[in-house]
């Protein structure tokens, strides 16, 4: 049996390469697998739980048809996706579980996250975080109207792109001391997550022992995934 890890899949109608390649990955590769776990933007943008929108309603579906077939799929908020929330879970079967999250895996205890709260070096980044993710915030936003909410999440992305785009590259990476920091205050000598779209795995020492971070890539070219079992883990790209 082997426990998956996905992240950064960004899906979107206008790129459907990404979501064809992942509803595949969902009826073949996660079948029988003991779990799938999402780690955060699952979707390039989430305005709220009423938006039918087709394209991310047929993911949700795809993602039903695997939880009814009995693979347990959990979904960790994203940058992108932070207001999935009751009904996203409702249609999908996926549960939605808190960042950080610690789980055992095959005996030993494995620290999950998005990613985005390691990048403290961005601090332009941060503070749009901490006020996004108040739920007084989250409140307000979702009380507009659909269509407005759809405009502004357009113009965020905008905005995002521009940063993105201003900003040196190691800014937007993981801080090693967050990094330490966060595996030193839960226990763990593995962490994994995604969010940088820099797929790797990364030894370090944490108290004069090794520890290890993976990181999940972005599905824009291709499918990133790391598959576990009791023989270890594997960081794979899957070609599209
Ligand atoms: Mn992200």
């Amino acid at each position: 049996m082997t426990t998956l890890f996905v992240s950064d899949l960004h899906l979107d109608a206008l790129e459907p390469a990404a979501g064809a390649q992942f509803t595949a990955f969902l009826e073949r590769q996660a079948q029988g697998a003991e779990a799938l776990y999402i780690l955060g933007d699952l979707f390039e943008s989430w305005v709220g739980d009423d938006d039918l929108e087709p394209y991310r309603e047929g993911i949700c579906a795809a993602l039903a048809r695997l939880t009814a077939g009995g693979v347990p799929c959990y979904v960790m908020h994203g940058n992108r996706d932070f207001l999935l929330g009751g009904g996203f879970e409702a249609r999908s079967g996926a549960c939605l579980v808190r960042d950080p999250l610690l789980i055992e895996l095959y005996g030993e205890t494995v620290l999950l996250t998005h990613g985005d709260a390691l990048c403290i070096a961005d601090h332009a980044y941060q503070r749009l975080r901490a006020i996004v993710r108040e739920p007084a915030w989250q409140r307000r936003f979702l009380a507009l109207p659909l269509s407005l909410r759809r405009a502004l999440a357009t113009r965020a992305r905008a905005g995002s792109r521009r940063h993105v785009s201003y900003t040196a590259s190691d800014i937007m990476d993981a801080d090693p001391r967050a990094v330490r920091d966060v595996m030193a205050a839960c226990g763990v000598r593995t962490l994994v997550h995604g969010h940088t779209h820099r797929p790797a795995v990364h030894q370090l020492e944490l108290d004069g022992r090794p520890a290890r971070r993976i990181v999940l890539g972005a599905w824009h070219q291709a499918g990133s995934c790391l598959v576990w079992n009791r023989d270890g883990f594997s960081l794979q790209e899957l070609p599209r």
